[in-house]
């Protein structure tokens, strides 16, 4: 059986939606790989993000990796001098022709600086608004109900997790973890799987270890070489789809070369037999090169499956 790994790529701003996803689309249509587009589809408040600044861990992450350079100037301005584009609205065209290029497309989020900043201490009214008004936009664009949703900033509660039951997605890809399980927040089951990125984030790489902008490619390609299972690798329009376009060209070839059929996260979700998937505890945890906490896969939760 050949192993799978997908491209995932979240979609935070404006400008990643313009500029980064028709790049990417380029990219993946002329190596004929599959990839998963999950769209920021409300507000561009990223600009409302500098706050973060005062954060623990945020400068130390800035100087590895420019935030300027990375978002762009006026991005920046979105929400404090500037009004925050509606990217659902802006951008539906561009949307559209993703799925039209026959991409597996879904929901990153609705305003990813508020959701990554509020998500954690929200009321379950206020997390199933966002996610709803996301899934509004996404039926208003797509004439289709989203069948999938990947979290900002991976930052997710138990309110968002229930959520995730009762808005009609197939599997979500909320978090960080090893493979494909039925999450466990604090001894309550969630009934819709996750299938959590696997691989470390190219932003997550450098500025580490003597890894830089220009070689990046190279310790994941390591990593992955003696890898048998599915992979999921999550990118940034913003990221990948502008500056670190050929560092992802080399991640595809490499990849390949592997023995990798690369993929959107539909694939994988669509391999395993959701009856047999394993338990395992969802909680906030941290991941190595990325400042806070996250959702992330624990311990596999022993517990006898559903019959
Ligand atoms: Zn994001």
């Amino acid at each position: 059986m050949t192993k799978k790994l997908a491209l995932k790529v979240d979609v935070d701003t404006y400008r990643g939606t313009r500029e980064g996803v028709p790049r990417l689309i380029e990219l993946f249509k002329r190596h004929n790989v599959g990839a998963t587009f999950l769209f920021s589809l409300g507000p561009d408040h990223t600009g409302r993000a500098i706050k973060r600044v005062f954060r623990p861990g945020f400068l130390h992450k800035v100087s590895r990796t420019s935030v300027v350079q990375h978002y762009g100037f006026p991005t920046l301005l979105y929400g404090t001098l500037l009004p925050g584009p509606d990217i659902g609205v802006k951008c539906a065209d561009i949307l559209r022709r993703t799925r039209d290029g026959g991409f597996e497309t879904g929901i990153h989020t609705w305003d990813h600086v508020r959701w990554q900043d509020g998500v954690q201490s929200a009321p379950q009214a206020w997390a199933e608004r966002e996610m709803r008004l996301a899934c509004d936009r996404y039926a208003d664009i797509f004439k289709d109900a989203p069948k999938t949703h990947g979290a900002a900033g991976w930052q997710m509660s138990l309110h968002a997790l229930r959520a995730t039951q009762r808005l009609g997605f197939d599997y979500c890809s909320d978090g960080r973890g090893r493979y494909p399980y039925f999450p466990v927040w604090r001894g309550e089951v969630i009934s819709c799987p996750q299938l959590p990125g696997t691989l470390p984030t190219l932003d997550e790489l450098i500025g580490l270890n003597g890894v830089t902008e220009s070689n990046a490619d190279q310790p994941l390609l390591q990593s992955t070489a003696s890898m048998e299972g599915d992979q999921i690798f999550t990118l940034h329009a913003e990221l990948e789809g502008l500056r670190l376009l050929s560092v992802l060209e080399r991640l595809i070839v490499g990849w390949k070369a592997q023995g990798f059929d690369l993929v959107a996260t539909r694939a994988i979700y669509e391999s395993t037999t959701p009856g047999s998937l394993p338990y395992s505890v969802a909680e906030l945890g941290t991941v190595p090169g990325r400042s806070g906490t996250l959702l992330v896969q624990g311990d596999d939760w022993p517990l006898a499956r559903a019959a």
